[in-house]
């Protein structure tokens, strides 16, 4: 009975699909551009490899190296909601206030359920909800998200570099202990890249979302990086008394993607998603899955992904 209770849903979901692929279509005819521009695609050779477990970042929380991570194992990520003073109001995220929807996108904690499909809340524990079913249970993502209203207006900025400085100093206020979103190292051996549950001084992953692309920032509407350069391999220390820095490029210790084109939450979930997506497994943009160009939409219920990362 729950097997057909399970069909049922996933009928509803595939019809569900449907349409939000049309708004997805849309939102590519509005032309949604990520940082690759690329669309040939471009792919470490790692990913043919048996052991792939992920080009930038992790795709599964249940391993540390060859071996089980804890338990306790997860994928942290910061969510950071950024508007330019001065910013237009929206009806889902009001000038000069957070999102509506900013307490509602991210499990605190790890769910213990084993049941992956009903672990996280599809409601209000969005993320952690959609990583978890994609990778059929395999990847516990869990996280805060907060909102920061710059000083200055975009054109009182001079470049991203400063934008970001602002917005880690804001974020410090609120985040002391930055241990918690520093769990992974990566390291490359014999070619293969292996990620261990262990600290390496780097926060692993920041969603950050600009309210609007306006001022600096890069004319792009995503990218898997922080600053407008992808082998931008400066970082800033966050943590002092934990030596902890925010990595701004894709490779090298790269600490978090960016979306800048929208104050909803459909749309800057679904490019988060694409853009996290390129830490998985690909730097350019293929036809199928999560980074189909266009907003990946199309990814929610392809099998390229569970396929491709080994989660199938
Ligand atoms: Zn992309």
């Amino acid at each position: 009975m729950k097997k057909l209770i399970r069909k049922i849903f996933f009928i509803f979901i595939l019809v569900s699909f449907f349409r939000l692929l049309a708004v997805s279509t849309c939102v590519s005819q509005h032309g949604f551009e990520c940082g690759f521009i690329d669309s040939s695609g471009s792919f470490s050779s790692s990913i043919f490899d048996n052991q792939f477990t992920g080009l930038t970042k992790p795709i599964r929380t249940d391993l540390s190296g060859d071996t089980s991570s804890p338990s306790s194992a997860v994928f942290p990520v910061i969510i950071v909601f950024v508007q330019f003073l001065g910013d237009n109001d929206d009806w889902q995220w009001p000038a000069g206030q957070p999102p509506l929807y900013l307490d509602s996108i991210i499990a605190e904690t790890k769910s213990y359920n084993s049941d992956w499909w009903d672990a996280y809340d599809e409601n209000t524990e969005q993320f952690s909800d959609y990583w978890l079913e994609v990778s059929r249970g395999k990847f516990h993502v869990t996280g805060k998200a907060f909102s920061v209203v710059l000083d200055k207006n975009a054109n009182g900025y001079a470049s991203d570099h400063e934008i970001n400085i602002e917005i880690w100093r804001k974020l410090h206020e609120e985040i002391v202990d930055w241990r918690p979103y520093d769990r992974w190292r990566d390291t490359l051996i014999n070619g293969q890249m292996k990620f261990y549950y262990e600290q390496d001084g780097y926060v692993d992953m920041i969603y950050k979302v600009h309210k609007n692309n306006d001022g600096p920032l890069w004319d792009e509407r995503g990218y898997a990086h922080l600053t407008q350069y992808r082998w931008d391999f400066s970082y800033v220390l966050v943590d002092t008394a934990n030596q902890i820095n925010i990595g701004n490029g894709f490779r090298g210790k790269g600490s978090g993607v960016t979306v800048s084109f929208s104050s909803r939450k459909f749309h800057n979930m679904l490019a988060l998603q694409h853009e996290h997506g390129h830490c998985f497994y690909a730097d350019g943009h293929i036809t199928y899955g999560k980074v189909s160009y266009g907003p990946g939409g199309d990814g929610w219920s392809s099998h390229f992904f569970p396929v491709k990362t080994k989660n199938g």
